[in-house]
């Protein structure tokens, strides 16, 4: 457990880094051109912290990660990602099967509507984070989870933006991905990328 949450810090902070550029042109298009640099900034500071994250419990990492993630990304995703990472690592239990894991995850997503005062349909990191959660609470294979996550993002494009800096544009902002559903994407799959190897 330990050395898995150590190459899923790896494996997620390196993914996260690698994308800033499609991350930020996805931004460009619907809202200030930050979100690949704001998670750049993020995901270097939580992988600069990886020694000491590996000394940790898994939930305290993942706490440590959060507040980082809070205190560096800056913007709306900072405090939301901040959330989702700090309320998963209060509710992940010290050795937590798959059941454990999909509770935790539900948890922190409640915690991050509440915080983003959010729902799924308003074009958001919500889009992508709700349907994979029901997926992994129902028992769905990591294959189903991972295409869910990918059809999930795509399903943005057409989605009129209610939250966040897109809904400034209206109806423009129809047509694009969504950067946050884009960057949750990049982060699972780097989590079932761990998890199948
Ligand atoms: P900012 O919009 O402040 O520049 P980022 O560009 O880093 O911050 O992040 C934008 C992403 O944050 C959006 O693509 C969206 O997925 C997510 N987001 C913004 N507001 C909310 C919200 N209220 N609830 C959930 N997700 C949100
Ligand atoms: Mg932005
Ligand atoms: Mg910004």
């Amino acid at each position: 457990m330990q050395d898995t949450m150590d190459r899923l810090f790896e494996t997620v902070t390196a993914r996260i880094v690698a994308a800033a550029e499609e991350l930020t042109e996805l931004d460009s298009a619907i809202g200030d051109g930050d979100h690949g640099s704001n998670m750049k900034r993020g995901m270097e500071a939580v992988a600069a912290d990886r020694a000491k994250l590996a000394a940790l419990a898994p939930g305290e990492a993942l706490k440590t990660a959060g507040m980082t993630l809070v205190m560096k990304v800056g913007g709306a995703s900072g405090p939301l990602y901040g959330t989702l990472f700090m309320t998963l690592g209060k509710e992940l239990g010290a050795a937590p099967d798959r059941a454990g894991v999909a509770r935790a995850f539900a948890a922190a997503i409640d915690a991050v509507k509440a915080r983003g005062k959010s729902e799924t349909g308003q074009k958001t990191m919500l889009d992508v984070l709700v349907p994979v959660s029901a997926a992994l609470s129902s028992g769905a294979s990591l294959a189903e989870i991972r295409e869910i996550a990918s059809k999930s993002a795509a399903a943005t494009v057409p989605m009129l933006a209610i939250r966040g800096r897109a809904s400034f544009l209206g109806e423009r902002s129809i047509g694009h991905m969504d950067p946050g559903a884009r960057s949750s994407v990049i982060m699972i799959e780097a989590v079932l990328d761990v998890l199948e190897t």
